[in-house]
């Protein structure tokens, strides 16, 4: 079921769109059928996954512009459906399921004379054990296009990666046509610009294009480029609405207060439900040796998000309330690397989400951070070189 065979053997070329006025979702009794018409055959795969329940729709690359979810709004089994971008050249869709329902069927068809093709899916119901033991990705997670592993660091020089918050098919927080991941990836960039007029400063996008990244996958990259820090670039949405300014979270066991915890588990399961990597359980041994190195790091984690507010201050920029938070964020959990994830406003504040689709004031808050950034680097140096004395 990885590829339609009718497909395999054709010359593909442009991307394909999906074609919404023909795509749609359908449910009668113990039966879904899920239909998506494309401008073209392209190579995908399906499965389901279980607890909780969702069904996972890869393909290669399709344009989704114009799509909405409402086309799926008809199966009231398929409660909630998200799609876009995954990794460079992948795009998937997920449906999460309201009960057992298992895959009966796919099929790619393509129409001779016009080239268009039509997927469709039925899903059947079944008991939860039958689902359960059907779940599952496919073994062995090829994917045709391995995601670059970036290079080392120069030696002497200052590595820091930006991580534009969400991306593909987890849009983050969205108003009014924007979205937290677009926003993001575009202010990564403007900060990157200003990081780049810093001596001996060199910068790494977590992502440099609207793909998925899972969160545990933005961590294994700070790793393997040898960040000297980590900075998360965030403007979610917090429905209580009372929730204004920038904020700098650090990692915590115990979240600081409750709009923190949310947001973490929040980004967590906008990460389990658009990813499929279910593992990444650190065992208690582990956990043990990267508490010591945690201990090490904290300090100069705290003087790193002090350093970054108070470049912020400096530029004018609103703040919490409260700029200071923790929480359990899974993207912070590098234990040798000072992370922190910045909230630069809250898309759901009018005051911010203003600011925030303001290109001057985004410039303004990337030197900021770029001036908050060099204190750290000055202050850290220094501090290192007496402890090591
Ligand atoms: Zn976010």
């Amino acid at each position: 079921m990885t590829l339609a065979p009718n497909v395999s053997a054709q010359a593909l070329s442009g991307l394909a769109r999906v074609d919404p006025s023909q795509s749609h979702a359908a449910q009668r009794g113990q039966t879904v059928t899920l239909k998506l018409a494309l401008s073209q055959p392209v190579p995908y795969r399906l499965y389901t996954l279980d607890a909780p329940r969702r069904l996972v729709l890869d393909f290669r690359e399709v344009d989704w512009a114009g799509v909405s979810k409402e086309i799926f709004a008809k199966a009231s089994t398929l409660t909630e459906v998200r799609f876009g971008g995954f990794r460079p050249g992948w795009s998937r869709l997920v449906a999460d399921l309201d009960a057992p329902f298992a895959l009966l069927s796919s099929q790619m068809s393509r129409d001779a004379q016009s080239g268009r093709a039509l997927l469709t899916v039925v899903l059947k119901k079944t008991s939860a054990e039958a689902f359960a033991a059907q779940a599952g990705p496919p073994k062995g997670d090829v994917w045709p296009d391995p995601v670059p592993t970036p290079q080392q660091k120069e030696t002497g020089r200052i590595l820091v990666v930006l991580d534009p918050g969400h991306g593909g098919i987890d849009p983050g927080a969205s108003r009014k046509g924007q979205t937290e991941k677009d926003l993001m990836l575009t202010f990564a960039r403007e900060v990157a610009q200003e990081l780049k007029r810093l001596p001996n400063v060199d910068v790494l996008l977590t992502r440099n294009d609207d793909s998925f990244v899972s969160l545990e996958r933005r961590v294994a990259l700070a790793h393997q480029a040898g960040a000297d820090l980590f900075l998360s670039l965030h403007a979610d949405a917090l429905s209580e609405g009372r929730a204004h300014g920038a904020t700098v979270h650090t990692l915590a066991q115990d979240a600081t207060d409750e709009a923190s915890a949310l947001l973490a588990e929040r980004h967590d399961r906008a990460d389990m439900l658009s990813g499929t990597d279910l593992s990444g359980q650190d065992d208690v041994v582990a956990d043990v040796l990267l508490d010591l190195a945690r201990q090490e790091t904290q300090p100069r984690t705290e003087r790193l998000a002090k350093a970054i507010v108070g470049g912020l201050k400096l530029k004018g920029a609103p703040l919490n309330r409260r700029p200071y938070r923790a929480a359990a964020f899974s993207v912070l959990k590098a234990a040798d690397i000072p992370s922190i994830l910045l909230e630069i406003g809250f898309l759901s504040s009018d005051r911010d989400f203003q600011n925030i689709i303001n290109a001057e004031w985004r410039r303004a808050m990337a030197e900021g951070i770029r001036d908050g950034i060099q204190a750290w680097i000055i202050s850290d140096e220094a501090i290192r070189r007496v402890v090591r004395q």
